[in-house]
């Protein structure tokens, strides 16, 4: 019978506690109403905005939260408390379970090829704009309260000099493209981070957070390195890790062995164990991994995915193989018989690029639900959703031109421009083997232990 009493008092207590707390929320709200622009502000040290969690250690980067409407409530039956009908209160209101909902959108590669910068030129102003890349898909990214992207090429500028494959580095105005694609989070660690050494990551950073993109992967500082990355949107704390299998044999830079955060996994492992400690709800792992032009996720990839989702990650978003991988969905049994659900998508594919054939021009929109109830302080992983898209590569005055489409949406409203009616037959076509290949390893939970 103590379990029937336990809920309302377990109630009464978080009340209690946002009682307390909340007036830390309100009093961040801007006013104006809800904003998709992140409040990319790190808060001092120990400045935790959440309720429930003990101040964050030392060198916690802590994201402030977004303006949040009022979190849903949620009727739940109410449990007879200790006094049964005595309290006439507990019989007239049931009880209620403070829920919140956020959602997480990843996508794959943004690459830069040479062939991409011509056509994005403006020439009367004497700069880049990329903006057009993303069009078509930025009212999907802009849904997301966290939308990553992985970008696999230094921004280091006009300074450094562009260049393509295989040594890398891009106008620096990609940057404003991907903060006005919706986007709110970039991860860097990839094989081609250093491709301009030190001074391309440097830059890269500069020009990310300069608009306000929380970045993570790279490092110009060991401290920078070792701060912990906490978003917090909805009310949930999303830990945020990135790591690359390598650097294509580029040595990372003399004593700064912090630039590039490279995959060992008793790090990582270690690293799960402080976010949660800090306080993270759930961790969400960009992991550049894989081998390229691989359809399927390999041994190794599946093993380590695995191990991070087992160890208390509850996302892993991997690219790197430049074609689109399965996903797949975990089920965690802790020692004490209780469940929690992971999910990792093996590879996003390239989401911009100038690679074209073998489906090397199409990518994925991964969408995660994450719901957490302050109630029973509990994060759970809900539905996933994969959305294919497809970079529309096309010719205007003499140069290409790139878009990023929705595939089933743009094949549904044959809306395509300087595109042949015969061509949506492939589309579709294509769109199949995408969807099969996607769902082909989610129809049964894998089954793993907690570590
Ligand atoms: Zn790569």
């Amino acid at each position: 019978m103590k379990s029937r009493y336990w809920a309302p008092l377990s109630v009464l207590f978080v009340c209690l506690l946002l009682g307390g707390c909340l007036p830390s929320f309100t009093g961040q709200r801007p006013a104006g109403g809800p904003s998709k622009t992140p409040a990319a502000v790190p808060t001092s040290p120990g400045g935790v905005t959440g309720q429930h969690n003990a101040p964050a250690p030392e060198g916690t980067e802590q994201y402030e939260p977004e303006p949040v409407p009022e979190p849903e409530q949620n009727e739940e039956q109410a449990l007879p408390d200790k006094k049964g009908e005595n309290n006439e209160q507990a019989k007239q209101k049931p009880a209620k379970a403070v829920v919140t909902k956020a959602e997480l959108i990843a996508v794959g590669d943004i690459m830069v090829h040479m062939p991409q910068l011509p056509g994005a030129y403006d020439s009367k102003h004497k700069r880049y704009r990329f903006d057009h890349f993303f069009k078509e898909v930025k009212p999907v990214l802009e849904q997301g309260d966290w939308s990553m992207a992985n970008l696999e090429a230094p921004i280091g500028g006009k300074a450094l000099g562009y260049s393509g494959f295989p040594r890398f580095n891009a106008p620096s105005e990609m940057a404003e493209a991907l903060k006005k694609a919706g986007f709110n989070i970039v991860t860097n660690a990839n094989n081609h981070a250093l491709d301009r050494g030190f001074a391309g990551v440097e830059r890269t950073l500069v020009h990310l957070q300069k608009q306000g993109l929380i970045t993570k992967g790279t490092a110009r500082s060991a401290a920078e390195a070792a701060k912990l990355t906490i978003i917090e949107r909805q009310k949930i704390k999303m830990g945020l890790l990135a790591y690359t299998y390598g650097t294509n044999g580029i040595p990372l830079p003399k004593n700064k062995p912090y630039t590039v955060s490279l995959i060992n996994e008793n790090a990582m492992i270690s690293d799960i164990a402080k976010l949660r400690k800090a306080g993270a709800d759930f961790i969400t792992i960009a992991l550049h991994f894989g081998i390229e032009y691989e359809t399927k996720p390999n041994e190794a990839q599946k093993q380590l995915a695995r191990k991070l989702i087992a160890a208390g990650a509850d996302i892993v978003a991997g690219s790197h193989p430049h074609v689109v991988q399965p996903f797949e969905i975990c089920e965690v049994t802790a020692a004490d018989g209780t469940t929690r659900r992971g999910v990792i998508i093996y590879s996003m594919g390239n989401f911009i690029s100038n690679q074209r054939g073998d489906l090397k021009d199409y990518g994925v929109i991964f969408k995660v639900a994450i719901e957490k109830n302050h109630t029973a302080g509990r994060t759970t992983i809900g539905s996933v959703t994969a959305i294919p898209t497809w970079v529309h590569r096309y010719k205007l005055h003499g140069l290409y031109r790139y878009s990023i489409l929705p595939l089933e949406q743009s094949i549904a409203k044959r809306s395509i421009p300087a595109f042949p009616s015969s061509g949506y037959s492939t589309l579709q076509h294509q769109l199949n083997r995408l969807n099969k290949r996607l769902h082909s390893m989610s129809a049964q939970p894998v089954q793993l232990a907690a570590q």
